[in-house]
Parts: structure tokens; sequence; C-alpha cells
């Protein structure tokens, strides 16, 4: 019988479980993972970068969400000795009529109380050679980091403190007792007093599961990334970012340096027909 059982092992469900830890250091907690390692899923695709938070509305619950977890992450890594790099990010204005969106933006990243700078063009030019903008915002406090071995770690902390993270175990069904919460998997079944949905791309399943109707609906869509050539790496330093068109919710394309080494550019957002799906489908791949 466990307090908590937490469902999906990537950053959300693993940095929970750490959290309920500290509260409660008595408690027992289960992450359940239907994969053979944690973070196989968003976490471990995504483009490593420490974002600073300087997108999102001030005084929005996001916005010190975003700020915090910077600096927590950032410290989290420094702890641990996991590897990481505070490069710094510029957001970079092409065109004429990008430039009061940029102005926007350093206000809103002021208002959020970030260290920020606004650069024109000789300052870009020094900082990124390589770059041709009209002027750029500077964030210095950005960074970089292996989400994978972020997560690792996280569940090596789990453990550590008495809990249990069960690998290649799908949650199918969960069921309410008078005091506790049932859950069936592929691999046996647990009780907890307490389940937390941590399952990502596929939360809404996990709702349905324990009986929820819920009106979210996941649609997916695959972000696509080139890399340059390692000869062509040193004309990337900072991550470098466009002025965010208002008409997407996407940040737009990007250059990310990544803690390997390799400098991803992208993503474009293609509309994809799995959750899970990483590949372009055997048909398109010589498009
Ligand atoms: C293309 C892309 C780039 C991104 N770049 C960044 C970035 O640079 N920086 C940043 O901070 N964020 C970035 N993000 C966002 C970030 O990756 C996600 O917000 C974060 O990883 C979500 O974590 P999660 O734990 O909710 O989901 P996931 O990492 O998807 O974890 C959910 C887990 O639940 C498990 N699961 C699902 N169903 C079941 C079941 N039935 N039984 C058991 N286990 C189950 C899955 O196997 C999975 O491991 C990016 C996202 C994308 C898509």
């Amino acid at each position: 019988m466990y307090d908590f059982a937490i469902v999906g092992g990537g950053i959300v469900g693993l940095s929970t479980g750490m959290a309920l830890y500290q509260r409660f250091p008595n408690a027992k907690v289960v992450v359940i993972e239907k994969e053979a390692v944690v973070a196989n899923h968003q976490t471990g695709h995504n483009s490593g970068v420490i974002h600073s938070g300087i997108y999102y509305k001030p005084g929005s619950f996001k916005a010190r969400f975003a700020r915090q977890g910077s600096k927590s992450m950032t410290e989290f890594c420094r702890v641990h000795g996991i590897e990481h790099d505070i490069c710094g990010k510029v957001i970079v204005a092409t065109k004429p009529e990008e430039l009061p969106l940029l102005d926007d933006l350093y206000s809103r990243g002021l208002q959020n109380e970030l260290a920020i700078q606004r650069i024109g063009v000789e300052e870009l030019k020094e900082i990124e050679p390589h770059v041709n903008g009209l002027g750029a915002i500077r964030v210095p406090q950005a960074g970089i980091v292996n989400y994978r071995q972020v997560s690792e770690k996280m569940a090596d902390i789990i453990r550590g403190n008495g809990g249990e993270i069960k690998l290649n175990t799908k949650v199918e069904k969960i069921d309410e007792d008078f005091d506790d919460v049932i859950i069936d998997t592929n691999n046996g079944t647990l009780k907890a007093r307490m389940v937390i949905n941590c399952a990502g791309l596929h939360s809404d399943r996990i709702a349905a599961a324990a009986g929820y109707k819920t009106d979210m609906k996941i649609v997916p869509f695959r972000g696509e990334y080139f890399k340059l050539k390692p000869e062509k790496r040193f004309l990337v330093n900072h991550l470098i970012y466009p002025v965010p068109n208002p008409k997407f919710p996407f940040l737009g394309v990007h250059f990310t340096r990544m803690i390997s080494g390799e400098v991803d550019a992208g993503p474009n957002a293609v509309l994809s027909f799995k959750r899970e799906g990483y590949k372009k489908p055997t048909s398109m791949r010589k498009i």
C-alpha cells in the first residue's frame, strides 16, 4: 500500500515525487512508468532549454513558476553535478515591424523581474557575429541541460528516500475503493491512498481510465529539427530566437545549442498521427 502513486515518469511526475518527499519524508511514493526508462517521451525529446519565463504575462502563475523553476533547475544541476551551461539567449528582430514587438517583450521581461538587456545592432554583432538583426533582447539567465540526466537524478533521489520507480508498468484502470485507490496495470495491481496523474500526452486517457470526463483533447504535433554540421557550430554562441509571432502559439524556429555540443535548428510544427510518433512516416522520409 502506497501513500502516493504517481502515473508517469517524465519530469513532472519525478519532480512531484521528489517534492512529496520534501514535504512528507515518511510517505511511501511510487512512480509508475510504462517505458523501460524514465523521461522517454516529451522530457527526453525536448530542446533542453532552461527557460527564463520572459514571454509570460506578468503576475501570472506561469510567469512566476517559470522564473522560480529556472532558478531551482540551475541550483538542482549545480548541487547534483549535472552538466549545464547558462549560455544565455538572444531574441532577435530581423524586420522593422518586429521592433515594437521586441520592445513590448523587453518591458514584459522587466516586469517579470528578469535582468535582461535591450541591445542594438553593434552589441548584437559583438556577441553573435553571424546574426543579422535590427535589435535584440539578451537574456543572460537562459541555459541548457539534458533533461534525461535531470530526470535520472530525480529518480535516484526518490529511490534514496525509500520510494519506488516501477518501470515497464502501464496503468490501465483506476478504481476508487472506500479509502483507497486501486490501480490496475499490465504488471499487477497496486493500492494507494492517492493517485497523481502526470501522464503527459496520455493524461486525458488516465483521467478517463479513472472514470473522469474531461473536455480536454490532445492534438499531437511533431516538431522537426535540422542539425548544424559540426564545423558550423561556431556560428552560434547563444540560444538564438526570433521575436514570437503573436498569431501562433509557438516560439518560432530557433537555434538551440545542446549540452552535447550539437546545435539544432527548428522546430517546425507538423500535425502528427501518433501521440508518441517521433519519426516521419516511412512514406515521407525521402521528401
Ligand atoms: C518539441 C518540444 C520541445 C520542448 N522544449 C522544451 C525546452 O527546451 N525546455 C523546457 O523546459 N520544456 C520544453 N518542452 C516542454 C517539456 O518538454 C514538457 O513540458 C515536459 O517534458 C512535460 O513533462 P511530463 O512529465 O508532463 O510529460 P512526459 O515527459 O511526456 O512524461 C509523461 C510520462 O507518462 C508516461 N505514461 C503515459 N501514460 C502512461 C500509463 N498509462 N502508464 C504509465 N505511464 C504512462 C509516459 O511514458 C511518459 O514517460 C518542450 C516540449 C516539446 C514537445
